[in-house]
């Protein structure tokens, strides 16, 4: 399987290895396979039986063809384990007939991103090997909190590789600081800057262009590589879990093989619900996928009227990691619905003016698959309490977005498929919004929050975020955001 440009005709082509370890195509298109897999039947009733890292294990393999099975299988076992994933790999948590929530934060930083970041450094650490890499991979990280923690986890210890993240001092929680300053690991860094998240990623963005640097880093045995969220290495372990579900309902008894089912994915940077699309691209029988946004619904607006613009307010929102104006994933559909001339023509206009509108034919075939709605952060709020006063469920903010988009689904076509309603964070990871959607009191801080939140509701605070305070701290330094290329080289030369 070759993977090629969403902006090219043609090739380069190149093996998924070496695609993980670009990350992003050399025209600035997104890596996409050159055909999808096909899932049958049989494959399906196999992975009926299996567990999630075997599931994981085939998926992959039909995408990543010079990753050996046994690698793949070996990588999925120590990233989807028992021991990090304590309460399960992506579980289906039933509320009645039709509404299933499949949890996809059991990881050990309580959100989804650990469903691909738990992997995609195995995956990165042998395209090293593959590629006869000899110098070790830098990654370098710029955060407002909740990607660098789930970076630092996922590629610590992993050979071949090290990673250095840059959060803003005073612009993450205190839950969040302590969670990046406690990180184990031998070959990771944490550094505060003195700026804001802007200054960590202009000054990240200057050091992945400085060809000086790369210079001096190749001469020490390095080079600079990114854990961004468009690399295939993050999206192919997402079409997992969409298998998996369908797998579980059919296991329940909720569904047989070849019937419906339809998702509801809380929507940042489309790379979740994509991956979705994708596994209905390989015979998953998905049929609606609700891409729920939060008041940044640039997403809504785009599908029903088909123009993406982001001329528009930016919201700060209490589910942050939605808080998104371009959804670069966006591109792989467009390029799969329009082809590659139009997809870089929207990309340029995008680039250009800031949006671009889609020829009625495509949304047709972008409306035969995604329907889109949008909670605003009332709606939010009052999904939080009326799906716990209902279903004794606690959703987090991200999560409670996907519900409403849900139920305005329903409520407008009676849909009685089974629903599969993505849960994308513990509701502890943003404690202080949920405490307050619940009570309607604001508890004193956000680590004061995560007690009051359990006592309140009875619910177990999950292992990544308990004990915060115990932990030993092993990151305290601060730099100026002009010395983050200092702390680069002072890092390395440690
Ligand atoms: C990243 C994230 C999302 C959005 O996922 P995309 O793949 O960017 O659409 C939703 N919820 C949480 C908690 C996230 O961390």
């Amino acid at each position: 399987m070759l993977y090629k440009s969403t902006r090219s005709q043609k090739g380069p082509y190149l093996n998924s290895a070496d695609a993980i370890k670009r990350g992003i195509a050399p025209d600035g298109g997104l890596f996409v396979p050159e055909k999808i897999p096909k899932l049958t039947e049989k494959d399906l009733r196999e992975l009926l039986r299996a567990d999630y890292p075997t599931r994981a294990a085939k998926i992959l393999s039909m995408f990543l063809s010079d990753y050996a099975y046994e690698e793949l299988l070996e990588d999925c076992e120590k990233a989807y384990s028992t021991t990090s994933f304590v309460g399960g790999r992506a579980p289906l948590v039933s509320l009645d007939k039709v509404r299933s929530v499949m949890e996809l934060w059991h990881g050990p930083t309580a959100a989804f991103k650990d469903m691909a970041l738990q992997i995609m450094p195995r995956l990165l650490s042998r395209a090293l090997v593959k590629t006869n890499e000899k110098r070790t991979a830098l990654i370098l990280v710029a955060t407002s909190g909740d990607t660098g923690k789930a970076a630092l986890e996922g590629y610590r210890d992993v050979p071949g590789v090290k990673i250095m993240v840059f959060y803003p001092v005073d612009g993450v929680s205190r839950v969040q600081k302590l969670q990046m300053s406690t990180q184990l690991g031998e070959n990771v860094n944490v550094t505060a800057i003195k700026g804001n998240f802007d200054d960590a990623q202009n000054g990240v963005k200057a050091m992945f262009g400085d060809e000086s640097l790369a210079g001096e880093l190749d001469g020490m045995g390095y080079f600079f590589s990114s854990a961004n969220s468009i690399n295939w290495g993050r999206l192919a372990p997402q079409i997992v879990y969409y298998v998996s579900a369908y797998c579980d309902l059919i296991n329940e008894g909720r569904l047989k093989m070849g019937e419906t089912f339809n998702v509801s994915v809380p929507t940042g940077n489309f790379g979740n619900i994509f991956a979705a699309y994708l596994a209905k691209k390989m015979g998953l029988p998905i049929d609606r996928m609700i891409c729920a946004s939060n008041q940044n619904n640039i997403l809504t607006d785009f599908l029903s009227t088909g123009t993406y613009d982001r001329n528009r307010h930016f919201y700060l929102t209490m589910s942050p990691s939605m808080d998104i104006l371009i959804s670069s994933n966006l591109e792989r559909l467009l390029y799969f619905v329009a082809g590659p001339s139009k997809a870089a023509e929207y990309m340029a206009a995008l680039k250009e003016t800031g949006k671009y509108t889609v020829e009625p034919e495509f949304m047709n075939e972008i409306r035969r698959h995604f329907v889109g709605y949008y909670a605003d952060e009332e709606a939010t709020a009052k999904t939080i309490k009326g799906t716990f006063d209902a279903f004794g469920y606690l959703p987090d903010t991200h999560t409670a977005v996907a519900l409403s988009a849900a139920e305005q689904y329903l409520k407008e076509t009676g849909d009685d498929r089974p629903l599969v309603i993505d849960s994308t964070a513990s509701p502890f990871k943003f404690a202080k919004d949920v405490y307050k959607s619940i009570t309607g009191k604001d508890a004193p801080s956000d680590l004061a929050a995560l007690n009051l939140l359990s006592e309140t509701t009875g619910k177990e605070i999950p292992y990544p975020l308990a004990d915060l305070e115990k932990r030993a701290v092993r990151f305290t330094e601060v730099v100026g955001k002009d010395e983050m290329k200092a702390a680069v080289l002072a890092y390395l030369n440690k």
